[in-house]
């Protein structure tokens, strides 16, 4: 497979399971295949909850951001992509994360509004930056390991104070960068563990184990540590797109984000091709603040390409 079919698959596969978690946020456990028993039969993209059919949330909006401003940048230009988040919420987006608003709203300078709200609120370890991570992942994996590591640090950083966010976001773009390459990201668990900060290395262990399950989970909903892990579980015991994504929303709760974060790595594992062609029509991606742009799959793909056809 090419390779940027792969970039392509992450990007649209994140965004994808965002629409299609979207409705199902907060929902039960096994809500999803409730609805749809049979996989493959189409009308997955329902819409609901206030969303439309195909409508991304806050972390494909979010996504785009940070992807236009590194294309736009050439690189990682910080209170550049802090900036265009401020306009996003600015723009009053149907949903964003509390902390996430928090921070954006607080007036504080960018380089430490994050910190400071860490300093204030000692619970600040949320998967806000986890959910928004593909575009990015998909930029600097060229650069290598170090580079792309550091990279989803920085951007995770700029609206979380808690080091566990930074990690997670760091291990999800080391992840799709080893998916891009051809590698099986799963295989290669213990030498990303090797890379975490030694603090949170721990942690990430236990939820990233192959006998861990998401009803193990004892952190509070939303943060960080289960949801990468979810994402993980969702690839590991499933054998394409569609099931991966099936299995993540299955998990309930915060289905989204899950769902985006497993569409990433499973659209990195299994390129563009195996996403469904009847999720990514409806697909589209509301930019609050951008005087009513809408983004279709076709427009991600474009972003994607540009990206990932970087070389570092
Ligand atoms: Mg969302």
């Amino acid at each position: 497979m090419e390779r940027l079919e792969r970039v392509v698959g992450a990007v649209v596969g994140s965004a994808v399971g965002d629409a299609l978690g979207a409705p199902f946020e907060f929902g039960e456990e096994g809500a999803f295949s409730a609805r749809f028993p049979a996989a493959g039969a189409g009308g997955e993209m329902c819409g609901g909850g206030g969303w439309e059919p195909g409508e991304a949330t806050d972390d494909t909006q979010m996504a785009v951001l940070v992807g236009e401003s590194l294309r736009e940048r050439g690189g990682l230009d910080l209170p550049d992509v802090f900036e265009r988040f401020q306009r996003w919420a600015r723009g009053e987006p149907k949903d964003i994360g509390l902390q996430t608003e928090d921070v954006l709203t607080s007036g504080d300078p960018w380089d430490q509004a994050a910190a400071r709200h860490f300093q204030v609120n000692i619970r600040a370890a949320g998967n806000g930056a986890l959910m928004r991570a593909a575009p990015s992942a998909v930029r600097f994996a060229g650069a290598g390991r170090t580079a792309t590591m550091d990279a989803g640090r920085r951007l995770a950083a700029l609206t979380h104070g808690d080091r566990a966010a930074w990690e997670g976001t760091a291990i999800f773009h080391e992840l799709v960068r080893l998916a891009l390459s051809g590698a099986d990201p799963l295989a290669a668990l213990p030498e990303v563990l090797g890379h975490v900060h030694p603090g949170h290395r721990e942690r990430y262990a236990t939820v990233l184990a192959p006998t861990w399950h998401p009803d193990e989970a004892t952190e509070f909903n939303g943060a960080v540590w289960p949801w990468l892990g979810s994402a993980v579980w969702a690839l590991r015991t499933t054998g394409g797109f569609e099931a991966a994504l099936r299995a993540a929303i299955d998990l309930g709760g915060d289905t989204d984000t899950v769902a985006a974060v497993t569409g990433g790595l499973a659209g990195a594992r299994y390129g563009a091709g195996a996403i469904p062609a009847r999720w990514t029509e409806p697909l589209h991606v509301p930019l609050p603040g951008w005087d009513g742009r809408v983004l279709r799959a076709e427009d991600l793909r474009r972003l994607a390409e540009e990206l990932g056809g970087h070389a570092g």
